[in-house]
């Protein structure tokens, strides 16, 4: 499979507004944001969907795709009235890039369901 647009990122080959990095883990803002925070956290391996996820494999990686939320959600001041992550799953899904993503929104009321 060609490079998705998100692994063009990592590798820095297209710009992007990171706000957090680790080793296996980068953040940075959606570019047509849905709410006044909306930020991609990405784990840095190619995995292209929530489906290829396995837990003894991937455990250590999602807590830290989580812990990233959890910190920028502070550092983005959205922590204390709450927000919304978000993984979309395939075509029903509404996934576009087919390298795992966890959506941050926050800094508005989300609704329920969403559309
Ligand atoms: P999904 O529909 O869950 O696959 O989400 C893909 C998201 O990636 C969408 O919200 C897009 O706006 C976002 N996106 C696409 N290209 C870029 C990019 N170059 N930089 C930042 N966000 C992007």
């Amino acid at each position: 499979m060609g490079k998705t647009i998100f692994s063009k990122i990592i590798s820095r080959e297209i710009p992007a507004d990171i706000v957090y990095e680790t080793e296996s883990v980068l953040a940075f803002r959606d570019i047509n944001p849905q709410a006044p925070v909306h930020i991609l956290i990405i784990p840095k391996i190619e995995i292209p969907t929530i489906k290829e996820i396995k837990g003894a494999e991937h455990a250590k990686l999602l807590g830290e795709l989580v812990e990233a939320a959890n910190k920028i959600a502070e550092a983005e001041n959205i922590s204390e009235n709450g927000f919304r992550l978000v993984f979309n799953c395939g075509s029903n899904g509404g996934q576009e890039v087919y390298h795992l993503h966890m959506h941050l929104l926050g800094g508005r009321q989300m609704k329920w369901p969403p559309g």
